[in-house]
């Protein structure tokens, strides 16, 4: 070959918008079409943004293959590039052209470093050895470097996987799908949104439970609106004073996932005690009797998509007229630090449906949720109050469950709310919403 490369630039049209946007499918497809032309691979790195669209690179011994992708064109644009004459790169663009599924395509070879246009220097080539000691690697094996990102408009949080999705199906409701990572376990994600992750579930769980359980230890009735993972029932079953725990999950393929991938999360769902319903919470807290619940905990997901409704007065009327007189109500109430105006006005909400002072927030550290600051809500209908608490029963649940967050002294201190956080539900003013909120705020 006269040439130190072959670069061939191509264009692919009318491709499938969700393969354009299927990160693992297209790792996974441009390893394997440097595999099938002759290339060995040494890693390949890979990023999923949020909303849509795909970047990676494939590196090979014998240079490397890229493509950036553009779903809402059903377009990627690809370079393979090699060196030498072993691999020919036409394999990997026949093959790619089939995996994306493109309708037609574009190409044009450039040869790279025409020798007749290059003068080799007689340096000592030795200096340029890269004799650092490498980590010993299985033979064939690459390291991959695929990343799933929850983005934000301002911020965003990517975690590693190994490429491989262990779950993925939509739903009637949304994008239900399970990754592997390799920080946090298995996680499951819906329309991109991170829910739980096997290493940092328990703090979600435990808090949404536990301090109302032990603030409200008469309860006999408990209802658990979403919460498909199942670690929220999980919690609520190590009561046996509870009579009847109720979860009313929207969507069958969450719990079927779960079942699969989170067995930790999902292992109260063949309980006996467990009153399994796949309906719309909404629907059902419509259609159920007055005063029926000493406890009602809303574990939904963010106000898109189904859980939009979970977000409004009429909901929130319709749990205080199912609560018992003294019945409270949890719910996940989002982030102080992440949309600040979204979390202001959750509060007014509660504040008008169950008074002023009848309305706490406490907060836990959940690394996974955008800005790792997360909160929960406690509406009582009656007079409890989630400060007066039987610390040492406290203590003796914790220890006794091994429970991974949840003791006596992290309840109390859950509700010592930062000066930001307090000025934000006191005044909820734009002011403080635009000096707080990472997101971009109504206003902005
Ligand atoms: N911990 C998570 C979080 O804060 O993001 C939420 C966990 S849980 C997975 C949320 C569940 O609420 C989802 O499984 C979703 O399907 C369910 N959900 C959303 N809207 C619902 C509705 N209207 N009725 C019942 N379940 C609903």
């Amino acid at each position: 070959m006269n040439a130190l490369g072959r670069h061939i630039l191509v264009e692919f049209y009318d491709c499938s918008p969700e393969l354009m946007n299927d990160v693992v499918h297209i790792e996974n497809s441009m390893v394997a079409a440097a595999e099938t032309a002759g290339a060995t691979v040494i890693n390949s790195t890979f990023h999923h943004f949020s909303p849509y669209g795909v970047s990676g690179v494939v590196v090979i011994q014998e240079s490397h293959l890229a493509i950036h992708t553009w779903p809402e064109y059903g377009y990627a644009a690809v370079d393979l590039f090699t060196c030498g004459d072993s691999v020919d790169p036409w394999v990997s663009y026949s093959y790619l052209k089939e995996a994306f599924e493109a309708g037609h395509g574009s190409s044009m070879e450039l040869r790279r470093g025409q020798l007749n246009l290059l003068k080799r220097t007689d340096f000592n080539l030795e200096q340029l050895r890269d004799v650092s000691a490498k980590p010993q690697e299985e033979p064939g094996t690459i390291t991959r470097d695929v990343w799933f990102t929850e983005r934000d408009e301002n911020i965003a949080l990517s975690l590693k996987h190994t490429g491989d999705q262990l779950y993925k199906k939509d739903s009637p409701y949304q994008r239900v799908e399970v990754y592997e990572t390799l920080a946090y376990g298995n996680m499951l994600t819906l329309d991109g949104m991170v829910m739980c992750t096997q290493k940092d579930e328990y703090v979600y769980h435990e808090m949404i439970t536990h301090v109302p359980m032990m603030s409200h230890s008469k309860a006999k009735r408990a209802l658990v609106i979403g919460g498909g993972d199942g670690g929220t029932v999980r919690e609520l079953l190590r009561y046996e004073q509870l009579e009847e725990v109720t979860l009313v999950e929207i969507d069958e393929l969450v719990i079927e996932a779960c079942k699969l991938h989170l067995p930790e999360t999902a292992v109260s769902f063949d309980n006996p005690r467990l009153n399994l319903l796949v309906e719309d919470g909404i629907k059902y807290i419509n259609e159920c009797e007055d005063g029926r619940y000493d406890l009602i905990i809303v574990d939904s997901a963010d106000p898109v998509g189904p859980g939009e409704g979970l977000f409004t007065a009429e909901f929130y009327s319709q749990v205080y007229r199912c609560l018992t007189p003294d019945g409270v109500m949890i719910t996940q109430s989002e982030s102080p630090r992440f949309n600040s105006a979204v979390f202001v006005e959750i509060y007014d909400t509660y504040k008008k449906i169950f008074g002023q002072d009848k309305v706490h927030c406490y907060l836990a550290a959940i690394p996974t949720y955008p800005t790792g600051t997360w909160s929960f809500s406690y509406s009582s209908k009656g007079s409890s109050n989630p400060l007066q608490f039987d610390r040492e029963a406290a203590a003796r649940f914790s220890k006794a469950q091994g429970l991974k967050y949840y003791n006596e002294e992290i309840h109390a201190a859950a509700f010592a709310l930062p000066n930001f956080v307090k000025e934000l539900l006191a005044s909820g003013s734009q002011e403080a919403i635009e000096a707080y909120s990472a997101e971009p705020t109504n206003e902005q």
